[in-house]
């Protein structure tokens, strides 16, 4: 992609902001799309955050906020600025007769952060290891795997309002969380940047383990009560085996939601494939398997151009090796179609397309 014009602010402007003209976001998302930003850095303290908020010259830029870039599709280079968040840190909060409160900092990975958790004997965040990305992506899509989402341990989380510069409290309710779904996709989308988030683990922990392939994993190795740390095991073994590392294959997890439909679409649908693929919602609706519609379209394995569906899985679009962000768009509208016209059910994208 192109390199933009040297900004009209000098170096020396930039400097105490940390921000670089024409920044890479190469290393910046998991597809590896070779896209660049008008200005980009890090941000490593809440100081520096509030102070490029209060700063006239980028104040009316368009802004990119940024984690691990794990659920991105950069299309095009961005005219604006790309703030890559990576505040650090994380402690012990509080403990009450049932649960213990942690917190982290927006920049802590994920996954290193479920790990710490457990090393501290706190237990509940265990589902959900491996999951790429950063604690302050997390709330954004309401992250889910193998039975559990993060709604169920959250207790609040802070933000910084780039409209007013005020530090916001956020509780589950005002994060309005749904299926990947919270407040931070609609309307705090360009307004709020988070900056930490707590959590809620439960002091009477009960295993969750009835999902199937964590069940049958912990079944073929003997284990009839799992601990914790043996289900943190199972699912990053599962999730090894089953997705794509983007560090090897660029990617950006399941490209497509699940669509979820009304009993009366379900029951037509049925008629028409006897055989699909279907989870029963507790308010009577159905949630479909888009990867297992996907594959029966016939899509698994193709490709346009180094754009491809994931030989194993075909929920999950790949880079194959400089394919361009418009290529893997141009893919996930022709899965899109087809989907469409053998089910009648539109598929709604996971990730952010820039
Ligand atoms: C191999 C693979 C497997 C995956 N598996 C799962 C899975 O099982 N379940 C699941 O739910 N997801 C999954 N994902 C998707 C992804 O890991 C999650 O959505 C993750 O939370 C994204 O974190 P990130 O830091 O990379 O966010 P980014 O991709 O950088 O950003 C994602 C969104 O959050 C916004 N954002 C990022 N940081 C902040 C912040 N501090 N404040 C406000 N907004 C912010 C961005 O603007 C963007 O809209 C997977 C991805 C990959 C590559």
């Amino acid at each position: 992609m192109m390199a933009f014009a040297m900004s009209r602010l000098t170096d020396a402007d930039l400097a105490p902001n940390a921000l670089q003209a024409d920044y890479s976001l190469r290393d910046h998302n998991t597809f590896g799309f070779d896209a660049r930003a008008r200005l980009g850095g890090a941000i490593r303290s809440e100081a520096a955050l509030a102070a490029l908020r209060a700063d006239q010259r980028i104040a009316g830029m368009p802004r990119l906020v940024l984690g691990a870039g794990s659920n991105v599709v950069l299309t095009r280079d961005f005219d604006g600025l790309a703030l890559v968040i990576d505040l650090r840190g994380r402690r012990v909060v509080a403990q009450t007769d049932d649960a213990y409160i942690v917190e982290a900092a927006a920049g802590e990975r994920w996954h290193d952060f479920v790990d710490w958790t457990l090393q501290q004997g706190m237990a509940g965040l265990e589902n959900l290891a491996l999951i790429p990305g950063t604690v302050g992506a997390a709330p954004v899509q309401n992250i889910g795997a193998y039975g559990l989402e993060l709604a169920e341990r959250f207790e609040r989380l802070r933000a910084l309002d780039m409209v007013d510069g005020r530090i916001v409290d956020l509780d589950a309710q005002a994060c309005a969380f749904g299926y990947r779904d919270s407040v931070f996709k609609h309307a705090a989308r360009d307004r709020l940047i988070i900056l930490s988030v707590a959590f809620r683990l439960p002091k009477r922990w009960r295993a969750r383990a009835s999902y199937a392939d964590v069940a049958s994993w912990l079944a073929a190795s003997g284990i009839g009560e799992p601990t914790a740390r043996q289900i943190f095991d199972a699912v990053t073994a599962i999730r090894r085996e089953k997705l794509p590392d983007p560090a090897v294959l660029g990617n950006a997890g399941s490209f497509f939601k699940n669509p979820i439909v009304d009993a009366e679409q379900f029951a037509a649908l049925r008629a028409k494939e006897p055989d699909i693929v279907c989870y029963t919602q507790r308010d009577g609706r159905v949630k479909l398997a888009a990867g297992w519609m996907i594959d029966r379209c016939g899509w698994k394995g193709r490709s346009i151009g180094a754009a491809a569906v994931h030989e194993r899985q075909a929920l999950v679009l790949v880079n194959r090796g400089g394919a361009t962000g418009e290529q893997v768009l141009a893919l996930a509208q022709a899965i899109r179609a087809d989907v469409s016209q053998r089910f009648g059910v539109e598929l709604d994208m996971e990730p952010l397309v820039v």
